[in-house]
């Protein structure tokens, strides 16, 4: 547990109901928008007033119902979707990118994410998200029918934005980005994703942590198709990283905004090493991803467990079995 930085917001969410937006100091508003159907349950978008305009950190789903809320809820903030100036984007997730185009389109703001998960470089490096999944899956241990299985229910939510285009690509470990009076450090922090980048405001030291630590629960690791790939030790030293950024408030992308930054990110560090260590001790005994996944700790039980949370379980044992193996 995260210490809330309005106990509303986060009884709210635990109702599973979707907060107001909601000032947080330094000209910061978050926005949080409705994920039908999701298990997310919401998405939150950030707004920053600055003297060169606003600056919006991630875009929502692709839905009209997350792109009205996001309108409405800068309106009942007295702000207007043609004065932002750029889109900070986490990471090249659906609920993170969708509106960015339309953002861009309504008001001319740049658009701006990390080189790797560039849709072009992500599709050079490893290929689009179907292509990973489907090398992913084969590489478990899986049976076949049960890649099969679990492949199918996958395309059918894959609405993935994958041709956004940007107008400002993030090279570098970091990048400050200044929009008038206000300092923005971009932060990549590779784990989630391969180019998940938190974003600090300098002046409030806000961390925008987008997917990469929540206040509750633990993280998703990115698809781990080639055999280099290492999103948990990617993860662990962004952790460590954001730990000794030691921000004073946590905005992240779901749940709720929260304050002991530094302490939930240790505490998420420890979480996904010993995750990694029971992997180690189990890889002894077992070889593939699909036998060591029931062994290991879940919410809900293997048995128990649908397909689809099964598949992101599976994908996980297989990253954690990427760092074993590193
Ligand atoms: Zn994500
Ligand atoms: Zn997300």
């Amino acid at each position: 547990m995260s210490t809330p930085m309005h106990e509303r917001h986060a009884d709210l969410f635990h109702a599973g109901d979707l907060p107001p937006p909601a000032e947080l100091g330094d000209g910061i508003t978050v926005l949080p928008l409705p994920l039908n159907g999701s298990a997310l349950r919401s998405v939150m978008v950030y707004t920053i007033a600055t003297s060169a305009g606003i600056v919006m950190v991630d875009a929502g789903y692709r839905h009209p119902t997350c792109w009205d809320a996001a309108v409405a809820g800068m309106v009942s903030a007295g702000q207007r979707i043609d004065d932002v100036v750029a889109v900070l984007l986490t990471h090249n997730h659906p609920d993170h990118v969708g509106f960015a185009d339309s953002v861009r389109e309504a008001s001319g703001a740049e658009v701006v994410m990390h080189v790797r998960d560039d849709f072009a470089t992500q599709r050079h490096e490893r290929g689009g998200f179907l292509e990973q999944l489907s090398a992913v899956l084969a590489s478990t241990g899986a049976p076949a029918e049960v890649v099969t299985e679990m492949y199918d229910a996958a395309v059918g939510v894959a609405v993935h934005h994958e041709s956004l285009e940007l107008d400002r690509v993030l090279t570098t470990a970091t990048t400050d980005l200044v929009f008038g009076d206000t300092t923005i450090r971009a932060v990549h922090t590779p784990g989630h994703t391969y180019g998940h980048t938190a974003y600090l405001h300098l002046g409030a030291r806000a961390l925008f942590t987008g997917d990469t630590l929540m206040p509750e629960g633990p993280t998703q690791l990115a698809l781990a198709p080639l055999a280099g790939d290492d999103p948990a030790g990617d993860l662990l030293a962004s952790l460590r990283r954001i730990a000794d950024l030691d921000p004073a408030m946590g905005c992240a992308a779901h749940q709720y905004p929260y304050a002991d930054v530094a302490r939930r990110a240790l505490a998420l560090h420890d979480h996904h090493a010993r995750e990694v260590d029971e992997v180690a001790r189990l890889a002894s005994t077992y070889d593939t991803a699909w036998e060591i996944a029931p062994h290991l700790t879940w919410a809900k039980p293997w048995a128990a467990m649908g397909p689809g949370t099964k598949r992101f379980s599976l994908v996980h044992t297989h990253a954690l079995l990427r760092a074993v193996r590193a």
